[in-house]
């Protein structure tokens, strides 16, 4: 069997109100920002790298914390592919996209719009799971600004 490694993020930006870009790939299906894995790499060299390439977006912000695997097999002339896919979670800057010559089309959308956009129920999985961690981020920094300071020491 080939293996493949790939990583990629679920990319947000929060703007009015928070939307994550999907890419549509040639073989037709909506997914995340994500690339092979190159020798030497580290995942986290390889997410900005693709995201780079594949979208024109630099200096994104990677939230700490947030690291899911999503693994499947497809066909390919060469035999079967056992597939392993690392998705974090980024901010992104802008919503100005450059594609490149691996996708076909962008789109940037609310959590409950991309849900049904998003093409595989593995990839739909980890979406959900990035929004409830911003989510619950964001209640927990509002939360913060609330309760009383403490006190600074004489
Ligand atoms: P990469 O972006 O890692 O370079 P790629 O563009 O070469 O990847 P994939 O997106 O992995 O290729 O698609 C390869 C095949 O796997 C396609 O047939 C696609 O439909 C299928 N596939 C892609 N993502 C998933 C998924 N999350 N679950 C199941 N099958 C998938």
């Amino acid at each position: 069997m080939i293996e493949e490694r790939s990583a990629g993020a679920v990319l947000y930006h929060d703007g009015d109100r928070v939307e994550y870009l999907l890419l549509n790939y040639p073989a037709g299906h909506w997914d995340f920002p994500k690339g092979n894995i190159e020798k030497g790499e580290d995942e986290l060299t390889t997410v900005r790298r693709e995201i780079m390439e594949e979208t024109g977006i630099k200096n994104i912000a990677m939230e700490a914390g947030f690291r899911k695997v999503v693994e499947y097999h497809y066909r390919r002339k060469e035999g079967l592919v056992h597939k392993k896919v690392i998705f974090y979670l980024a901010k992104s800057p802008t919503t100005k996209v450059q594609l490149s010559f691996e996708h076909q089309g962008y789109s940037w959308r609310p959590v409950n719009e991309a849900l049904r956009k998003v093409s595989y129920d593995n990839s739909r999985r980890i979406l959900s799971e990035a929004d409830r961690f911003l989510r619950s981020k964001k209640a927990a920094k509002s939360l913060g600004e609330y309760l009383p300071k403490p006190e600074q020491e004489k």
